[in-house]
């Protein structure tokens, strides 16, 4: 078990999932503390927001450098509460939150910059409309465990450059990497109360909901993400919800088995198949079937299963038991339903008591547990499918629609079937790796969630939208303001008619008696 949460004084130990070493103790903080933090981070903000942008650009770019001179520490303190392997933190930590901030210091000025609205109706031509985009003020943001450093920062770093102030709930079970991440922006130059870390459960999680936050981003399960919406929409409180996946990869028979099946095996596996954008249901073409299974049996045998620590290792332990135990229960449903075990299946407790062996199975339909919830866990699911229809029925049998992948040497082939499944993003020949465009915009459909983080689509949900309009003729009172009568009721019809009416001969009407120089018409 990676860590315990004591009920009755609700303490934390945060420990190493591969060798079960407590890391650290920490009490959860209560309302009242939540409430606190929430104080401070409102009366930082407007601070923080009337610094230039030039300025809290600087205080970014110094992060990215900070960052990058420290990326082996970090990357050893993620490994250390979620097992991962370093090399994998190093990409999927350290390189994603690098080139956020690539992104942000490109991106930013172009982004809050006031924008003109053009008016395009003739009534409104002598208005001026602009677009403003303006902090929420506080955002809080809630967080998992899978991705500790890199889920919080990069929505933080979004939030920090738009003038927000920040307060980050890390998953109970990882706030290590949440705490480094305070201190890499503390030292960068951001005010110590303009980003702030609250450790604790989801006690301390729903206190932060329920603090007067301007917005909440919040990233985890569909079962905590309907509770928080549910809190959220008695505050009327605005919510991104970044939740659960359960992604389909379809393989056509037109794709290289060598490269297809090297994909599958990473896409499933990477960070022990704890990935919300892991491959977790595979449908292969039936023509390549068993060539497809053979060969990821083959390298999945090659896979080196130990302590994240270990640069040799490829696939770590599970982050606690409760997760091991769900991959166990959808393996066994799947095999007493007629799946065929390929490789895996087991647990290796001679390195640890969270290690599971990468597993592949044959055979599932999608009565079977494993091709219906997230399973988050090292297995991939594997079913034959005849033709391209039946693929895209399948991978839209879900409730979940975060990602989606599509394996072919046609691309044309490939976009076209994108277009048909229901996700947030689909990739073609690649998976889970959309997760490192800083450019393109992540989240999901259906049960996967609500808004976007990431790209520009990420940075429109740290601001408010105002909108400005100014009068360009002050000095002159507006026809429509009152003196309501058969003669404005003319020149309106007269207007609509020579804006909206079809025909010549309509619209010169319209303007005539819109100028009051024919007062009848003959219909
Ligand atoms: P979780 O829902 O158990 O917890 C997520 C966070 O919510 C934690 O910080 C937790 O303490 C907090 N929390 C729990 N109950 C709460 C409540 N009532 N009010 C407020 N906060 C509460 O999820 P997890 O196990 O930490 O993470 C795994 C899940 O996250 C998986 O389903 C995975 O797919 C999903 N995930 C989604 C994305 C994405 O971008 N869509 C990314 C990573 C993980």
């Amino acid at each position: 078990m990676a860590v315990a949460v004591d009920i009755a004084v609700r303490r934390i130990h945060v420990t190493n999932p591969a060798t079960g070493e407590v890391l650290r103790d920490f009490e959860c903080a209560d309302a009242a503390q939540v409430q606190g933090c929430v104080n401070r981070a409102r009366a930082a903000q407007p601070g923080w927001q009337a610094t230039s942008l030039k300025q809290r650009l600087a205080i970014l770019g110094k992060f990215q450098q900070l960052l990058n001179d420290r990326k082996q520490h970090v990357a050893n303190l993620v490994t250390s509460e979620t097992g991962k392997p370093v090399a994998e933190a190093l990409l999927t930590e350290i390189l994603v939150v690098l080139d956020t901030a690539r992104f942000l210091l490109k991106e930013s000025y172009e982004f809050l910059k006031e924008q003109p609205v053009p008016h395009g109706g003739l009534a409104t031509r002598t208005k001026k409309g602009r677009l403003l985009r303006e902090p929420y003020g506080v955002i809080g943001i809630i967080s998992p465990w899978n991705y500790p450093f890199s889920i919080p920062a990069c929505e933080a770093l979004a939030a920090l450059v738009t003038g927000n102030a920040v307060v980050l709930k890390p998953s109970e079970l990882t706030p290590l990497s949440a705490l480094e991440l305070g201190s890499l922006l503390r030292d960068a130059g951001v005010p110590g109360n303009a980003f702030q870390v609250v450790i604790g459960d989801g006690v301390t999680g729903a206190a932060l909901v329920e603090s007067g936050i301007d917005k909440l981003v919040f990233t985890g399960s569909v079962a905590t993400g309907k509770r928080i919406a549910q809190m959220a929409a008695a505050r009327l409180l605005p919510v991104v919800l970044e939740l659960g996946g359960k992604d389909p990869m379809i393989v056509l028979e037109d794709a290289d088995v060598d490269v297809v099946s090297s994909g599958a095996v990473w896409g499933a596996f990477v960070n022990a198949g704890q990935t919300c954008l892991s491959v977790e249901r595979c449908y292969v073409h039936k023509s390549i079937y068993e060539n497809f299974l053979s060969a990821c049996v083959e390298k999945i045998r090659q896979l080196r299963v130990g302590n994240g620590m270990d640069a040799e290792t490829d696939i770590g332990p599970l982050i606690h038991e409760r997760q091991l135990r769900i991959l166990e229960e959808h393996i066994e449903d799947a095999l007493s339903r007629g799946a065929r075990l390929l490789t895996g299946g087991e647990r290796l407790k001679s390195i640890g008591s969270n290690f599971y062996a990468p597993t592949v199975l044959a055979d599932v339909n999608h009565q079977m547990r494993i091709m219906r919830e997230e399973t988050f866990g090292p297995v991939l699911p594997v079913m034959a499918f005849d033709s391209d229809a039946e693929a895209v029925r399948l991978a839209n049998d879900s409730e979940y629609g975060l990602a989606a992948s599509v394996w072919t040497r046609d691309r044309a082939r490939g976009e076209q079937i994108a277009r048909q499944i229901q996700a947030g993003t689909v990739m073609i020949n690649d998976a889970v790796s959309c997760f490192g465009i800083s450019e393109a915009p992540h989240g999901g459909v259906k049960a996967s969630g609500i808004g976007r983080t990431h790209g520009r689509l990420g940075l429109e949900e740290m601001v408010r939208i105002k909108y400005i309009d100014s009068d360009l003729l002050p000095g002159v009172k507006k026809p429509w303001w009152y003196g309501y009568g058969p003669n404005l009721t003319k020149a309106v019809e007269g207007f609509l008619d020579f804006q909206f009416a079809r025909g010549l001969t309509a619209r010169i009407k319209g303007a005539l008696r819109s100028s009051g120089l024919v007062t009848r018409t003959r219909r």
